[in-house]
């Protein structure tokens, strides 16, 4: 069945008349392939031999023991790119492979969407430009470097405050006079219908996954599962899985910054007010006169103003709980998870971890949580030795 790009009073198509068809022959053509055999078989192949899926569903022992319940954590950083992003770019990607494009174009802010996207576009053979604001091409140097090294084009916006919401601003700019041979690549579930319907449906493996591998591994479902949320794509994924077993608890942990009572955070469920952004209707970190708020957290994969509107309306209807954790607290965690387990979370994934260290003494200890690992961190080592010089 079609969706309409409506959950509740967000979402919607919010742009330009020239868009309108360039969003709909997008639609038609995923509600024409996501069911073919072929294109299912093509999509299962790369997500298998090329992403490296299933992930694994891992209990993270010595974590556990310290929180006093049990912690097991999907592993999305095991992925090829390092992030669930590659779980998106790839079907997309496939997707403008069977419409007949030749192009593909994405935006990015820490690079991490550029980067899936150059991977994938170097996959497919498409060219592929990637818009990003001037002053993230100097923070993320690196993946700037390994997006060219894919073939890709760095488009620099100098546009605003050259961060991610300018880059989206010039992507959008760029298409339209470009419909008829470009696809825009979106990196997470929000922007204009259909994006938020497509990118979910792309990330839907990991929790479909991750129920199996709890009823296999636990013998049965997690009482609570907890993703970090930016536009909200990974937490999506894994949280539809478990939308309809009303015994299951959903946490999604957005980034409070400094603090929610300064104005640097970036928690647009749990301080946001509706709005529209981007192409869509959700909450949104926007200023008494309605200025859209510049975000500022300690991860750059989380600072979005806006936020996917599904998860406005799962938070509207109560079924997802939405917290915030602090800069300090992330980092804390960021230490504590690393030396436990010997894994290198991303800061992103980090603030789920931090949300099940401050319910430490609060979970009753035979409790089963499953934490979404979105990302590796193995980028973040340079920002929290900044913070924590390592003696
Ligand atoms: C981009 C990114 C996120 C945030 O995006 P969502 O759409 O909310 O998933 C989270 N974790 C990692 C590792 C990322 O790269």
């Amino acid at each position: 069945m079609k969706h309409d790009g409506r959950f509740g009073q967000f979402g919607g198509f919010y742009v330009p008349e020239v868009l309108i068809p360039a969003l709909e022959e997008i639609e038609q053509a995923f509600y024409k392939y996501k069911d073919d055999p072929q294109f299912v078989a093509e999509l299962d192949n790369l997500y298998r031999n090329y992403a490296g899926r299933p992930t694994p569903l891992y209990y993270a022992r010595r974590f556990s023991e310290y929180l006093g319940f049990n912690v097991y954590v999907k592993r999305e950083d095991l992925l090829h790119g390092g992030a669930h992003k590659v779980n998106n770019t790839i079907g997309q990607a496939l997707l403008a492979r069977y419409m007949g494009k030749t192009k593909i174009i994405a935006e990015t802010g820490a690079g991490q969407h550029g980067l899936a996207t150059a991977m994938t576009g170097a996959l497919f053979g498409l060219e592929t430009k990637i818009f990003m604001g001037t002053i993230d091409i100097e923070r993320q140097s690196v993946n700037v470097h390994k997006m060219r090294l894919c073939g890709a084009e760095v488009v620099p916006v100098e546009s605003g405050t050259g961060t991610l919401k300018d880059a989206i601003n010039d992507a959008l700019r760029y298409w339209t006079s470009h419909v008829e041979d470009t696809v825009y690549i979106f990196g997470s579930v929000c922007g204009p219908h259909p994006y938020p319907t497509i990118v979910k449906h792309f990330q839907l493996p990991i929790g479909v996954e991750a129920r199996a591998q709890s009823l296999e591994i636990i013998g049965k479902l997690p009482d609570v599962v907890t993703a970090c949320v930016g536009g909200g794509s990974n937490s999506m994924g894994i949280f539809s899985a478990f939308i309809a077993d009303q015994d299951v608890r959903l946490v999604g942990v957005e980034p409070g910054g400094k603090g929610l009572a300064t104005d640097e955070h970036a928690a647009t469920l749990v301080a946001g007010k509706v709005g529209v952004f981007h192409g869509a209707k959700s909450y949104l970190l926007q200023d008494e006169e309605g200025q859209v708020h510049e975000t500022e957290s300690i991860s750059a994969g989380l600072d979005y103003p806006a936020v996917g509107p599904e998860h406005c309306m799962l938070k509207d209807l109560g079924r997802v709980e939405y917290v915030a954790v602090e800069d300090e607290q992330v980092l804390d965690a960021f230490e504590l998870f690393t030396k436990k387990e010997g894994i290198i979370p991303a800061l992103e994934s980090t603030h789920a971890i931090a949300y099940l260290v401050s319910q430490k003494g609060k979970f009753p200890k035979e409790i089963n949580v499953i934490l979404n690992l979105s990302g590796r961190g193995d980028k973040d080592v340079g920002i929290v030795e900044k913070h924590r010089p390592v003696e």
